[in-house]
């Protein structure tokens, strides 16, 4: 609902109508727009829980998808530029439905695009960043309906929704919806005892005016308790695991009455106590191409101290494992989340580690790649733009040397990722 507002606001047909006149008065004939790319001879999943095309054609005009098939089934068009990919797989771009943009550095507008940029050197090519975001993030969200995009997509959420008293937590939801978010976001935590917890009367008069202004709401939450009363309130997405206990039969026949989508951000667990000691990654050459080794040890010693207190969150992301199982072999929905973009919480890397936790979990490689995709785009409602290789959809999407059908960890032998049709360079 809110996600077609925003995908066809006034303001974003403004912004295409100012391309396609920027295209023109460029372009003279718009030759080079209509150019058609066609990508040749790759494996193609297609992120729809279709079966793999082993030796695919692809082909891309003005930065959407025209055509996914058989290589020979129809043929190239002449004039195209072909892209030989003998031997590669191409998978849709990840898309992470809990990020966060701005959370170091500032909300600037250079900090945010160098933040979407990391996502996007990692293959995660759309980020739903759900609390702390400005206008200079809503803006970039504005700006996103076009080809020459050299950064991941990103959907907001404004501030996160706080407050002792009913009216001033409106207070916020109404700035929010002034500023043209996409989701509302609360948190219902009491961070293991430590501190006082959102009452339901302030989170349920919240998620009503969320939806009267036609806004989703995301909740944060622990406990297996508040996410049901959450559920009951009409909560749209459950953005965090259920960490105290094993999810039941009533949780998971409430989950599929609702048709909301499950996020589990097992690496969060990770965060809290991985500096404790030297984390392993901090020699993983994926994590070295884009993370600088020094400062990252010096991040390390100054988080060694706090990790003592975190210990708790290792039996939480025991638990966590076992309900993400649960869920998905309930059949609902599970999509990747992470809830990167805080100190330690390493855009770009950290998917990789929860698709590697989830696979850790017990989901096949297949069914770990649908939550990053396909599923992800449904639960965001934009999969008519986006997280599936078809054609009108943007073409966002992954080149890997190696199979991840065959292991997940072959999501990382990203050669090149593509966002409206262009690789990044
Ligand atoms: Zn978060």
């Amino acid at each position: 609902m809110n996600t077609h507002r925003t995908l066809f606001s006034p303001r974003r047909i403004g912004w295409i109508l100012v391309g396609c006149v920027l295209g023109f008065a460029l372009g003279g004939t718009g030759s080079a727009a209509q150019q058609v790319t066609a990508l040749v001879g790759a494996r193609i999943w297609d992120g729809t829980g279709a079966e793999a095309i082993s030796n695919g054609l692809m082909l891309v005009r003005d930065g959407r998808i025209t055509y996914v098939g058989e290589r020979g089934d129809v043929p190239v068009p002449s004039g195209a530029a072909v892209v030989n990919l003998n031997g590669r797989t191409i998978i849709p771009g990840l898309i992470n439905t809990h990020g966060h943009v701005g959370s170091v550095g500032g909300s600037g507008r250079e900090n945010l695009i160098a933040q979407l940029r990391l996502y996007a050197e990692y293959g995660v090519t759309t980020v739903n960043s759900l609390g702390g975001e400005g206008p200079a993030a809503v803006a970039l969200r504005d700006e996103q309906s076009m080809t020459g995009l050299d950064r991941a997509r990103v959907f907001v959420a404004g501030a996160v929704v706080t407050g002792n008293t009913v009216d001033a937590a409106l207070a916020i939801v109404q700035r929010n919806a002034d500023m043209d978010v996409d989701w509302m976001k609360l948190r219902v935590d009491d961070n293991l005892g430590s501190s006082q917890k959102m009452s339901p009367q302030i989170y349920s008069a919240v998620i009503d005016r969320s939806h009267e202004l036609g806004l989703r709401l995301a909740s944060h939450m622990f406990y297996l308790s508040d996410a049901k009363a959450l559920l009951r309130a009409g909560t749209d997405f459950l953005a965090h695991s259920i960490r105290d206990m094993d999810v039941d039969q009533e949780f998971l026949g409430m989950l599929a009455a609702s048709g909301i989508c499950y996020t589990p951000t097992m690496t969060r667990e990770i965060s809290t106590y991985v500096y404790e000691s030297r984390p392993d990654f901090f020699d993983d050459p994926f994590f070295l191409s884009h993370f600088d080794q020094a400062e990252q040890e010096r991040f390390q010693e100054s988080r060694q101290a706090s990790s003592a207190r975190a210990q708790p969150y290792k039996e939480a992301l025991r638990v966590a494992l076992r309900n993400v199982k649960a869920i998905v072999d309930a059949g609902l929905p599970v999509v990747m989340g992470t809830d990167t973009g805080p100190a330690g919480r390493h855009q770009g890397y950290f998917e990789h580690m929860e698709l590697d936790l989830m696979a850790e979990a017990g989901l096949t490689p297949e069914q770990v790649l649908l939550s990053a995709t396909g599923l992800a785009a449904e639960c965001l409602r934009i999969d008519d733009e986006i997280g599936t290789l078809r054609p009108n959809r943007w073409a966002d999407f992954i080149v890997l040397t190696e199979n991840p059908l065959d292991d997940i960890r072959n999501a990382r032998s990203i050669e090149s990722v593509w966002i409206a049709g262009e690789a990044l360079r």
